[in-house]
């Protein structure tokens, strides 16, 4: 075997961040975790009952590359309701992952550029220079809000996709409809994709989720289960856009993911009418223990959806700041795995009350200085 089989676009994925963390915390012992990047709570039971009985049923078999029938129509009335256009078509994918890697392929050619917003979800850049396309990175320090000017001064001749993601992991902050709108609006007057990954829309704290295919008929949104009903084990995502956008990546997941996991779809079936509220609720709880516990300490924007905070460190950078949280037993996620940046950190609060409890008294310890 040698290094010259490793092919150029590998080089260019650099996981090295993220890897650093999970070797400091392999060493640690009932380590206080606030890293996971998914719901505390296990699947609920009903879609646990619905997966073992497809399972038992045999529909272990291939599905339709666009999902099963009962789950695409369940999910195309429901888009069909809430946005009226013509021309949307639903897609099952394998993951919210699965569709993200459909899009950008389907959308972006080699040099072609992709606008995602820092701090940003580490799958974005990666995938992008995995198709062969350049991230180009829109600041929102230090409030996370999309100042849709910046992104205008950001198109060039070769961008063809904006990427956004409201409620966004690692900031959890939440767009407004204005800035949604200004961009959607953008988007469409240059006739560049807008791609809108939803994954987090269930958790929304301060007001109701909007979308930017609202103002833009021809956005493309990425969603999933993986979240909302945690599912993330389960590999269940869908995609609503444009049919013509929507039929080219049915056609790629044919000859790559093939199918999303077809068991799961049925459980998916029973997942859509399942009413996630209660969990919401606890999670709105958890996001204002937080912020009333740490305000006083730390500099907090965004946190008004999803489960994270992304925080400023009160000394150091993110990476010296982390390295001494987990000498201190606390496990937190350096700024720099998510931005170009290395200034803040990033918390899930997606623990129970007893972690978080903990959490807060080493944050809280932590910020009195550099110990
Ligand atoms: N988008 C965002 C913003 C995410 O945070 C995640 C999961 N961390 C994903 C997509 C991928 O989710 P899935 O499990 O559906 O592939």
């Amino acid at each position: 075997m040698s290094e010259s089989w490793i092919a150029d676009r590998m080089r260019r994925i650099d996981a090295s961040g993220i890897r650093k963390v999970f070797d400091l915390a392999a060493k640690m012992t009932d380590p206080i975790n606030l890293s996971i990047g998914q719901p505390h709570f296990d699947t609920p039971e009903a879609i646990k009952d619905a997966l073992c009985q497809a399972v038992r049923d045999g529909k272990n078999a291939y599905s339709q590359t666009q999902g099963i029938g009962p789950l695409r129509e369940k999910i195309q009335s429901a888009v069909d309701a809430e946005y009226g256009h013509a021309d949307r078509q639903v897609f099952i994918s394998s993951g919210t992952s699965g569709g993200l890697m459909l899009a950008l392929c389907a959308l972006v050619d080699p040099g072609d550029e992709v606008v995602i917003f820092d701090p940003y979800f580490v799958m974005y850049k990666h995938l992008t220079t995995l198709v062969g396309g350049t991230p180009v990175v829109v600041d929102t320090y230090p409030d996370f809000r999309i100042d849709v000017e910046k992104v205008r001064a950001a198109l060039t001749d070769r961008t063809k996709v904006i990427l956004c993601n409201s409620p966004a992991n690692p900031t959890g902050a939440v767009n407004s409809a204005a800035e949604l709108r200004a961009l959607a609006e953008l988007a469409a007057e240059r006739d560049i994709a807008l791609i809108s990954d939803e994954i987090y829309r269930a958790f929304c704290y301060d007001g109701d989720f909007v979308s930017p295919a609202k103002w833009n008929d021809q956005t493309i949104v990425i969603d999933g289960f993986s979240k909302s009903h945690s599912m993330t084990g389960l590999r269940l995502g869908f995609v609503h856009g444009p049919a013509h956008v929507v039929q080219q990546m049915a056609k790629l997941q044919q000859f790559t993911f093939v199918c999303a996991p077809h068991p799961v779809q049925w459980a998916g079936v029973v997942a859509w009418d399942y009413d996630v509220s209660d969990r919401v609720a606890e999670y709105r709880q958890k996001r204002d223990f937080m912020v009333s516990e740490l305000r006083s300490d730390y500099e907090i924007h965004g946190a008004q959806g999803a489960f994270y905070l992304f925080l400023k460190t009160p000394w150091g950078t993110g990476t010296e700041f982390v390295t001494k949280a987990i000498k201190n037993n606390l496990l937190i996620i350096p700024g720099n795995v998510f931005s170009d940046a290395d200034t803040h950190f990033r918390l899930s609060y997606a623990a129970d009350d007893r972690t978080l409890q903990r959490g807060v008294e080493v944050l809280r310890r932590l910020a009195k200085g550099r110990p």
